[in-house]
């Protein structure tokens, strides 16, 4: 049932007192969860949605379908600062007077300078990349007007730390840090309703996106690969996405580990063939569609994600890297 139709899937009480209400936005993900979780004077929301007309009011209608409204919103709680999970949160603050919550880590996401400071280095990251000067210009003139220009939301009301703990119906919610996708990124478990709320670490089709951004770490996929096995534990509770379909989140977790270490023998392998830089290991690994169907945007994204996998085989001493003009990198 992944609604692959271009359906969006309906308002459902996917456990006594949580709600899914599919929100949605532009783009092939077509829709994101927002989860409500009623409490004992209100209830409690998981992420927002995109920040435009029609996220608002599907967002208010289904609601209305779990008997609720934003009056009974007393706070609402966010897996990371991407705008299809941030982008409604300052009208629905407005709306319910609720506070507003997320991992310190993802407040970058908001921020305006910061994007402009790693807008600022990205041009010699892409010359290191081995990018072309045409290629390049291209690229950047994609990031200052999808990234940059898109930031400058107020921040959330407080700051989520790992291991909080929140009152809900039938039970208690708890925070779990799982960086990778986003720096602060926040998992939410509710063991007694047998559900973990999965943000984008964990959907049940795509792999989520893990690439070097404003706020992450050295190494995001060595993050991200750490905390899918943070979540492995939980087995076959119901992992409650972000996007696309529930799944049972630790053998999807699994899947997830498996398939990132056939992408790292993937890179290794065209280096051993002689694609040296990230460019050209990003070129020659696979990707859903041909290199040549992508324009600026993709090729940037998908450079992101093979230099990922480049930084975990450097750590594990299975490449080296030279930093010349651009870096290059071999087999140890
Ligand atoms: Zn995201
Ligand atoms: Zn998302």
């Amino acid at each position: 049932m992944a609604y692959l139709d271009g359906g969006i899937p309906p308002v459902e009480e996917v456990r006594p007192g949580i709600w899914s209400i599919p929100v949605p936005m532009h783009g092939p993900l077509r829709y994101v969860y927002v989860y409500a979780l009623v409490l004992d004077d209100g209830a409690l929301l998981l992420d927002a949605g995109p920040g435009d007309d029609a996220a608002f009011s599907a967002l208010e209608a289904g609601l209305a379908t779990a008997g609720l409204s934003f009056d009974a919103i007393r706070g609402v709680l966010f897996t990371h600062g991407h705008l299809d999970h941030y982008g409604l949160a300052q009208r629905v603050k407005e709306a319910s007077g609720a506070w507003t919550a997320m991992h310190e880590a993802e407040a970058i996401e908001l921020d305006v300078r910061a994007y402009r400071d790693f807008g600022a280095s990205l041009e010699g990251t892409l010359r290191e990349f081995g990018v072309g000067d045409e290629e390049r210009t291209a690229m950047m003139d994609v990031w200052s007007r999808t990234f940059a220009s898109s930031r400058g939301f107020p921040p959330p009301d407080r700051f989520v730390g790992d291991g909080r703990r929140f009152d809900v119906a039938g039970g208690t919610l708890v925070a779990v840090l799982t960086p990778g996708h986003a720096p602060g990124h926040l998992c939410f478990v509710h063991e007694e309703a047998g559900v973990v709320f999965t943000g984008d670490h964990v959907l049940s089709l795509t792999t989520p996106n893990v690439g070097i951004s404003p706020g992450s770490s050295g190494s995001p996929l060595a993050d991200y690969m750490t905390a899918l096995e943070r979540v492995v534990p939980y087995g076959d509770l119901l992992g409650l996405p972000g996007h696309e379909d529930p799944m049972p989140v630790g053998p999807r977790a699994l899947e997830l580990l498996d398939h990132h270490e056939e992408r790292l023998a993937e890179a290794a392998s065209a280096i051993g063939d002689g694609h040296l830089t990230v460019r050209s290991v990003a070129e020659r690994m696979t990707w859903t569609s041909p290199w040549s169907a992508y324009g600026p945007f993709d090729w940037m994204m998908a450079m992101r994600e093979a230099y990922a996998h480049l930084i975990v085989l450097e750590a594990r001493g299975t490449l080296t890297r030279e930093h010349g003009h651009p870096h290059t990198w071999a087999h140890r």
